[in-house]
C-alpha cells in the first residue's frame, strides 16, 4: 500500500513562498494498492484533489472518495477535479452517515446561491451514499469507520489495511471534547486508539502548538502533543502531523518536528506530493 498525500492544510488553503515546502492545499489523501496502479480509493477532497488529477495524467478516476466530514476545507476540492470530469469517470463519493440522503445533505452548501451547481451536475459518473461506523470492504481496501469528537457535525476517523500494512486518519480530532485527559490536551478515548493501533503510520490533526491550545481548543482540534501521544500510546509506528494550521510556515513546521526528535515514535510532518510506502 501506498499513500499519495494530496493536500496537508487545514481550514482553508495556504499560498504562498512561506508554505511551498509542506504545500498549501487543504485535507486529501490517495490510497495506491501498489506502485504501478491507480489510485482507487481517496480520503477527503480539499483543494488537494487537484494533484490527484494531475497524477493520473488525464486518466478518468474510478474509485471511491471516503470524507470524515464534510466542512469546507474537505470538499471544496470536488468541483475542481478534472479526471472525474471525463466520461469515464466512475466517482462513488461516501460521507458519514447521519440520518440524511448523502446527495440532498452535500447540496445544502453545493448549490445556488452558494456555488454555481448542484452534486448531480458533477456529471453521470458520480454516485452520493453514506458509510455508517463499522467495517468495510471498499476498493480493496478494509476499512473501519469509528466516530471521533470534531466541532459542528459528524466526524469519522478512518482506519485503512490491506491486510499486510495499515494507517489511521484522524484529520479533525477534537479530544479536549471528552475532558482534559492526562496532559489536558484530551484523553487517549476507545475510538481514537481503536483506529490507530498497531498502524504503520498514524495521519492526525495538528493545527495547534502547545502552547496555542489553550487559547484555541475551541475551534475543533488537536494539539501536535496529542497526536504523538496518541501514537506513543496507540503503538503506532509514525506519526504524520496533518491539517496544518494556515499561518503555519515551512520554517515553523521544521521546528515543531525538530522538537520531537527525540520522541520514541518518529514524527514527521505531511508535505504534499510526498508517496509514503507502507511496510
Ligand atoms: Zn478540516
Ligand atoms: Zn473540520
Amino acid at each position: 500500500m501506498r499513500l499519495l498525500v494530496c493536500g496537508v492544510r487545514g481550514s482553508t488553503p495556504a499560498p504562498g513562498p512561506e508554505f511551498v515546502r509542506y504545500g498549501g492545499n487543504t485535507s486529501c489523501v490517495a490510497v495506491l494498492a501498489d506502485e504501478d496502479e491507480a489510485p482507487r480509493l481517496v480520503l477527503d477532497a480539499g483543494t488537494g484533489l487537484a494533484r490527484l488529477s494531475r497524477q493520473l495524467g488525464g486518466a478518468p478516476f474510478v474509485g471511491t472518495i471516503l470524507l470524515g466530514h464534510l466542512h469546507w476545507d474537505h470538499t471544496h476540492g470536488l468541483p475542481f477535479f478534472p479526471a472525474g470530469n471525463r466520461a469515464e469517470c466512475e466517482v462513488d463519493l461516501l460521507l458519514p452517515e447521519q440520518g440524511e440522503d448523502a446527495e440532498e445533505l452535500l447540496g445544502r452548501a453545493f448549490s445556488p446561491p452558494h456555488f454555481p451547481i448542484w452534486p448531480r451536475q458533477l456529471g453521470d459518473g458520480w454516485s452520493f451514499g453514506n458509510v455508517k461506523e463499522g467495517e468495510h470492504e471498499i476498493e480493496g481496501f478494509h476499512v473501519l469507520a469509528l466516530e471521533i469528537p470534531h466541532k459542528g457535525g459528524r466526524t469519522f476517523g478512518y482506519r485503512i489495511s490491506d491486510g499486510t500494512s495499515s494507517f489511521a486518519y484522524l484529520s479533525d480530532h477534537s479530544p479536549v471534547s471528552f475532558g482534559p485527559g492526562p496532559e489536558g490536551f484530551g484523553p487517549y478515548h476507545e475510538a481514537a486508539l481503536t483506529l490507530a493501533d498497531g498502524v504503520d503510520v498514524l495521519i492526525h490533526d495538528a493545527q495547534h502548538t502547545a502552547a496555542e491550545f489553550a487559547s484555541r481548543s475551541f475551534m475543533g482540534h488537536s494539539a501536535v502533543d496529542y497526536a504523538v501521544g496518541l501514537g506513543r500510546e496507540a503503538g503506532a509506528r509514525r506519526v504524520l502531523l496533518f491539517h496544518h494550521d494556515p499561518p503555519r510556515t515551512d520554517d515553523e513546521l521544521d521546528a515543531i518536528v525538530e522538537g520531537f526528535r527525540s520522541s520514541p515514535v518518529p514524527v514527521d510532518a505531511a508535505a504534499e506530493g510526498a508517496v509514503i510506502a507502507l511496510a
